[in-house]
């Protein structure tokens, strides 16, 4: 064992093996008594009080897509606008539009401004797709229905009242909710919103964002890689990440295990609202991340969290820049940002709901979790089937290329093959 009752300063050894088990190490000192492991609830909750809205800002509707609003919307507008035809055809009066009547065509009305007709019993409008109806007019008869003679049309079919118009506020009344503060704004929304005359749109606050990768291990994708090295993968993957959530990195870079270079990237990394730091969080010699955030000022509020993979997730802040540092073991990485880093980012953007889609879907086999923590297994959801992929480990990041979904096995959980369980999808 490599720890002593005299570095605690109490004599109970029972209470240092618990520490030993729950850390999981052959070594404590006064960090891991800090800083205990918590549950992912509690880390959840300690996240999202901690992080808030950033201010709202207006921006044009088409920029606005996977943003959220910061507003409610309402519709200045009935959809549709007014009544208008559902063909290319005749507008007539339903009454007077028996199989085999004659009537006569007085004028077009195509789509556009109101040519103000007016039809009564045995007359007819040639119409158009989205024109005004005519004024008289109930009903219009498809032009495949007709039979036209000069200015006569002669009708095969039977027509009722209100055939192939469209009543104005059919779709949505004037006054009705089309957008909802923290709702996220999709390509059906801003086309909603145009059809309302609306040109802009009030959205949550811009985040920015910073990446660093830490290793001396890492070399850049196009470099030469030596024995010993491994290209970085967690730089692109975290700024693809972060992509998805509507932010783009301002500065994404790669630092040594070095406290200098770590250091003066960390002071460039904070002039954002986030930085998201990869690898060095652990508890290894060369894992300084959490000792040079100490040294900057950092408040850490959360230093591990019993969540396998990613358990040496930390998160706190530097001023007004909010650190979220990750395992770098990339399927960590990737578990620990969507289940805090993203939560926490889309909070600050001021979206309504920070889960990740959910589905049900069946198991494809037997599983049981009897690790120490929840394990989020990386599988494939396909016609309601989720199957686990590739090797579950921390490194493999092929599987995770393969996976589209986590289901999430609690401690001591066993869950047998074609149950029905509850999967958390990203795309
Ligand atoms: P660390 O969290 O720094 O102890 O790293 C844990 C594991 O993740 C090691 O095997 C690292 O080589 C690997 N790793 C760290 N950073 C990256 C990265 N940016 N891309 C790919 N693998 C990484
Ligand atoms: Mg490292």
């Amino acid at each position: 064992m490599g720890f002593s009752n005299l570095q605690f300063g109490v004599a109970d050894t029972d209470f240092c093996r618990v520490l030993a088990i729950s850390s999981e190490l052959p070594i404590v000192d006064w960090q891991l008594i800090r800083f205990g492991v918590i549950s992912e609830e509690e880390a959840r909750r300690r996240l999202l009080e901690t992080v808030s809205p950033l201010d709202g800002r207006a921006v044009p509707l088409a920029s606005a897509l996977d943003f959220f609003a910061a507003q409610d919307y309402f519709a200045r507008l009935p959809l549709p606008v007014f009544d208008n035809s559902a063909m290319d055809g005749y507008a007539v009066v339903a009454s007077s539009c028996r199989k085999g009547a004659r009537l006569r065509v007085i004028g077009e009305q195509p789509a556009g401004p109101d040519r103000k007709l007016r039809i009564t019993r045995g007359e007819a409008v040639r119409i158009f797709t989205g024109a005004p109806l005519p004024q008289g007019a109930d009903a219009i008869v498809m032009q495949e229905d007709v039979t036209r003679g000069g200015r006569e049309i002669s009708v095969n079919v039977d027509v009722g009242a209100g055939d192939f118009v469209r009543r104005r506020g059919c779709d949505l009344a004037k006054g009705q909710m089309i957008l909802a503060t923290g709702e996220r704004i999709r390509a059906a929304t801003v086309a909603l919103l145009a059809s309302q005359g609306f040109a802009e749109v009030t959205v949550g606050g811009e985040t920015t964002a910073a990446v660093i990768s830490t290793g001396d291990e890492l070399v850049k994708a196009g470099e030469e890689l030596e024995a010993g090295q491994i290209y970085d993968s967690n730089s692109t993957l975290l700024s693809a990440l972060l992509r998805q959530c509507g932010v783009s990195a301002t500065v994404v870079e790669h630092c040594r295990d070095d406290r200098q270079s770590l250091g003066h990237a960390i002071k460039r990394g904070i002039k954002n609202h986030v930085l998201i730091i990869s690898g060095g969080v652990s508890v290894g010699k060369h894992d300084l991340v959490k000792e040079m955030l100490g040294e900057l000022g950092a408040e850490i509020e959360i230093w591990r969290v019993a969540v396998k993979p990613g358990k040496p997730f930390l998160f706190g802040n530097i001023g007004e820049c909010f650190v979220f540092g990750l395992p770098g073991n990339p399927v960590s990485a990737f578990v620990t940002f969507l289940q805090f880093a993203r939560p926490a980012i889309l909070r600050m953007m001021g979206a309504a709901n920070l889960d990740l889609p959910q589905v049900p879907a069946k198991l494809a086999g037997d599983l049981t979790n009897d690790s120490d923590r929840p394990h989020y297994i990386r599988g494939k959801v396909e016609h309601g089937k989720f199957t686990p992929v590739g090797r579950q480990e921390s490194h493999a990041l092929f599987g995770l290329s393969q996976a589209n979904a986590l289901l999430r096995v609690a401690v001591g959980q066993s869950l047998k093959s074609d149950e029905i369980v509850d999967v958390q999808i990203w795309d």
